[in-house]
Order: C-alpha cells, then structure tokens, then sequence
C-alpha cells in the first residue's frame, strides 16, 4: 500500500532546540558541543568536509607539485631525489590517503589523515635539503610556512588537530635546519622565531574558523529545526495531536492530482463519538477533552499500522483516509478501530450502568480521480449517519 505524503515529520528531540539556542547565546567559545550536538553536527557536516578535503587535496597536490620549479631552482644538487620524492613517493601517498578517505566514517580518523598527508609532504623535501649543498636553502626551507598555511587555513583542520600537525611541522623545520647546518646560531633562532610566530597566528585563525563554522552550523540547525516545528504545529491540531482539517485538505489535493498519473484506490472512514455531547454534559468539558485526546491516540495508531493518516474532521469526529488499499482492508481497519475503542473501556454511567464509550463509523471507497474527494466524504458522511441510525458502535458501508 503506497501512502500520498510523508507521514507526520519526525518527533523533534524537544531539547534539541533549547541546546542549540543555549550554545547560541554562550556563543560557541568552547569548540565542542554536548555529546548529542557533537554527534549530530559530526554526522551532518561529514560528507560535506570529505568532499571539501578531497578537493583542497587535490588542488593542494598540484600546488605541491609545481613546487618542482623551486626544487630546480634551490636545491639543484638534490633535485633528482626530491623530485622522486614530490612524484613517486609523496603524490601517490595523497592519492592513496584521498582514497582511504572516501571509505572513513568516523570524523576524527578524516582529519588524523588529512593532518597525516600534510605533515608527511612537509617532511619530504627538508629531509632532502639536509643532504643539499646549494646557497639557497635558507630560502628554500620557507616553503614550510605555506604548508602551514595549507593545514590551517585551507584544509581547516579543527584546532586540535591543526595543533599537533603544526607542532610535527616545527619540530621537523627546526631539527632539519639545525641538522643541515647552513645557519648560524643566531639566524637559526630568529627563523625559529618566525616559525613560532607564524604558528600561534595561525593558531588563532584555526581557531576563529573552526568557531565560525560551528557557529553557521548552528544557525542553520535552528533554522531547520524552527522550520520543522512550524511545519508540524501548521498540520497538527494542538488538543488530540492529529493532523488537521487544513493539512487534509493538503493531502487530499496531493492524492487526487496523483491520481490523475496513476488511477489510485481511496478509502475515507468517517467516524464520530457516540453521545458525546452527554459524555462533556454530565463530566465536564475537562473530562471530555481527556476522553478526545484517549480515543484519538488509540484510532491513531491503530490507523497507522494499517498505513492509513487520521486527521481531526471536526469537534469529536475523524477522517481516516486509506491510500491504495484493498477493498476489505478499509473495512477490516475499520472494525479493529471500533473494538479498540470499546476494549478501551471508558465509562459511559450516565447512559448505564455497563455503557462505555464507543464510535460509529461510515467507510465509503472509490477510485480516484473517477470519485472526487467530496462525493467520497459525502457518502461515508451518508453511511455514518447510517450506523448512528442503527443503534451507534457499529460500522456501516457506503
Ligand atoms: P451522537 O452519538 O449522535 O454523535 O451524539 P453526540 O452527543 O456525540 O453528538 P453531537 O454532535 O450533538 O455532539 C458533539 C459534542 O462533541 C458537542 C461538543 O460538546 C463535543 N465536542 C466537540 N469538540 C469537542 C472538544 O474539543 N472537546 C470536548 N470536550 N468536547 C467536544
Ligand atoms: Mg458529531
Ligand atoms: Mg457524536
């Protein structure tokens, strides 16, 4: 049986909403959510993160490639080895890395290999340049910073691992320069200086980034989430939680268009309380709406296993209305509707001393678009009035 339109949205996680606002507010310092947040907001930035990493990295590869230029120029005497190097050894690494990637699902393991592949082609081409004679290796070593740049403010590694793959860079720009010995001490340190600088900004710039796209990432979250719950309150009627007459008329218009494609069978089951009027007259009003909200909770489900949607018609009666269904399972639907308000058991004193709450019901089916939609409620209106007619808690057929 194929249902016209989603069924109700999602129940939303009531506090969600409240999280969000409240992180809002403390304006997202701290870079990590509570674990729920944290889950969702990993879970919903992940596929999108993959493919950004996978095309800064391969962007990155070219760059890291052109860099060819640099090694001719700066470190002519080893640049067959850091050529092999960039060629066979480091790019065929990003695209093994780029690969595994596609295959990840914990977010922490995509940004350990992004953060991997990163400081390993930073390794490369200094661990060469020890070996390198040339009068230019005070200035080849500064490719290093743009690598840096590259892991915070291209990649966008979150903080913390933006942290320890700067700290792998710097320790591997100041024990290969201190190694390869072509710096004094003094020029050493005010390089090692400028590195260290460099560092703590870019620090800083991760830091202001990773806040940044938390902080977007809530916003649209409220956003959605604001938008589900105007949805939901739109269709829902507030007292018994069914959908209502406004959201009917939407599905019902949704069916017959479809309709017009593909001739569908429609069911409608028009139910309402029996004597209810007597039931809120002799209990309350108070009374009347527990009772409502009761019988509307059981026809509900009882609805729903079947795959039918029930919407509030009017003061205490329903529509059930059943898409693409057999002949006999509306009727069937019916009847189990019937008996699970009567095995419900609410007293009815004030019509007897055994009387209990019950339904009467009128089912009228048809093929749409060949009935409309209101000559189908027309006639189960009709056989509604029928069971009212033949004594209340039965069911009776158009
Ligand atoms: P019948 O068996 O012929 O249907 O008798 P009835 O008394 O149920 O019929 P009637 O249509 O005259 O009365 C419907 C009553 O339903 C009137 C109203 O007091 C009650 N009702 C409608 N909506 C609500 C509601 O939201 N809450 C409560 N408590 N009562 C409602
Ligand atoms: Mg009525
Ligand atoms: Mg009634």
């Amino acid at each position: 049986m194929s249902t016209p339109v989603p069924d109700r949205p999602c129940p939303q996680d009531p506090g969600l909403l409240e999280a969000v606002e409240r992180r809002m507010v403390s304006g997202g310092a701290a870079l990590r959510f509570d674990d729920e947040l944290e889950r969702r907001y990993e879970a919903d930035t992940q596929k999108r993160r993959l493919r950004f990493l996978t095309s800064v990295g391969i962007g990155g590869a070219c760059v890291y490639n052109v860099f060819l230029l640099s090694d001719w120029l700066a470190l002519h005497d080893m640049f067959a080895y850091v050529a092999l190097g960039r060629v066979g050894l480091i790019t065929p690494m990003i695209v093994l890395l780029l690969l595994l990637s596609q295959r990840l699902s914990a977010r922490w393991a995509l940004e350990a290999v992004a953060a991997t592949g990163t400081v390993l082609a930073s390794l490369m081409p200094l661990l060469v340049m020890i070996h390198s004679e040339s009068p230019y290796r005070l200035h080849y070593q500064l490719g290093m910073l743009l690598l840096m740049v590259y892991c915070t403010v291209i990649q966008q590694l979150p903080v913390r691992y933006a942290s320890l793959a700067l700290g792998c860079m710097l320790t591997i720009q100041l024990v290969t320069t201190w190694i390869a010995g072509f710096m004094d001490v003094v020029t050493w340190q005010a390089n090692a200086m400028l590195y260290f600088s460099t560092a703590v900004l870019l620090l800083m710039a991760s830091y202001f980034l990773e806040r940044g796209s938390r902080l977007s990432y809530l916003f649209a979250l409220r956003g959605r989430l604001l938008q589900e719950q105007l949805t939901e309150m739109a269709r829902t009627d507030p007292l018994t939680r069914l959908f209502n007459r406004r959201y009917q008329g939407e599905v019902i218009a949704s069916t017959w268009e479809q309709a017009l494609r593909t001739p569908t069978r429609v069911a409608v089951i028009l139910l309402d309380i029996d004597h209810f009027k007597t039931y809120n007259d002799s209990y309350g009003h108070m009374q009347g709406d527990t009772c409502l909200k009761l019988l509307s909770h059981t026809i509900h489900h009882a609805a729903q296993e079947a795959g039918a949607l029930t919407f509030r018609f009017g003061g205490e009666e329903m529509l059930i209305l059943m898409v693409g269904a057999q002949a006999n399972q509306a009727r069937d639907l019916a009847e189990i509707i019937r008996a699970a308000v009567h095995e419900l058991n609410v007293p009815h004193p004030v019509l007897g001393h055994q009387a209990r709450v019950s339904i009467s019901l009128g089912l009228a089916e048809g093929v749409a678009p060949f009935i409309s939609a209101g000559a189908l409620i027309g006639s189960a209106d009709t056989a509604l009035y029928a069971a009212k007619g033949a004594g209340r808690n039965c069911l009776r057929c158009a």
